[in-house]
């Protein structure tokens, strides 16, 4: 059975006092919860506070990029190791936000994932298609290409320590969600390619989370579907109650 996961992805928002207050109510008020995994992606600046705030309780820090070279001249970039110096046990890669405005393309995100792994850090691998691209009857073909770009090279064990994220671009923000139907056959077909790529019994076990406008009074039904192992939350983490209503919708989950 697979453990389902709950992540938040901050962006760009919040300040220090805000994003402190925040991880604060969540340490109290998800305390009880077991049976989910739970993860905060603050800015990066915040993370080192942050980390020593969530230190010893259920609640993981992530980062939301990290660069995949160890050091040098790279200005304005964070290796992996510093994410995980300062307490990171999840990374981001390859939101559609970095890929739209940022230019990262999978041959990025690849190097990116294997420096994570590396790092033994926790990636979520977000791919997903534009609104066009599905309208275009496009929506597999991209998945699945931004998939074996964005894996490529992964060891089956690798693979299994890899959290893929389906984020359809049309639902990030705008406050559409996928309906479950839509989500699950994307999801499904995602496994499938893993399926043929690595095995079965590898396939079985990859976490899969779908983002997009996902909230506390819509979690229940698209993590209710068999192959939706998760959510990754942007708007609705940034307030404690809809991200904790998310949370505990994933914890009342029985499949
Ligand atoms: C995201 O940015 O990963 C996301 C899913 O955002 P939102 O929940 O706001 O659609």
């Amino acid at each position: 059975m697979r453990r389902l996961l709950i992540a938040g992805n901050w962006k760009m928002n919040l300040d220090r006092g805000h994003s402190l207050a925040l991880v604060q109510g969540l340490v109290e008020s998800l305390r009880s919860i077991s049976n989910v995994d739970i993860a905060v992606c603050p800015p990066a600046v915040y993370l080192g506070e942050l980390g020593k705030a969530l230190h010893g309780s259920n609640i993981g820090l992530g980062a939301q990029n990290a660069y995949s070279k160890p050091d040098g001249a790279y200005t304005g970039e964070i290796s992996c190791a510093m994410v995980k110096d300062v307490g990171c046990r999840y990374v981001i890669l390859g939101h559609s936000e970095r890929r739209a405005i940022f230019g990262e393309t999978d041959q990025m995100v690849n190097e990116k994932l294997h420096a994570v792994l590396a790092a033994g850090i926790t990636p979520i691998v977000c791919v997903g298609e534009t609104l066009q691209e599905r309208e275009a009857g496009k929506t597999q073909q991209v998945v699945r290409s931004q998939s074996i770009g964005s894996l490529k090279g992964l060891s089956h064990d690798q693979m299994l320590k890899t959290v893929l994220a389906y984020e359809p671009v049309w639902a990030i923000g705008t406050g559409k969600t996928a309906t479950p139907a839509q989500a699950e056959e994307v999801h499904e077909d995602i496994r499938t390619l893993l399926e043929s790529q690595f095995s079965k019994e590898t396939a079985q076990k990859v976490i899969l989370l779908y983002g997009g406008s996902v909230k506390a009074d819509n979690a229940l039904e698209l993590l209710s579907e068999p192959n939706i192992d998760g959510a990754l939350v942007g708007g609705a983490s940034l307030k404690q109650d809809s991200f904790e209503g998310i949370v505990r919708a994933a914890s009342s989950v029985n499949k």
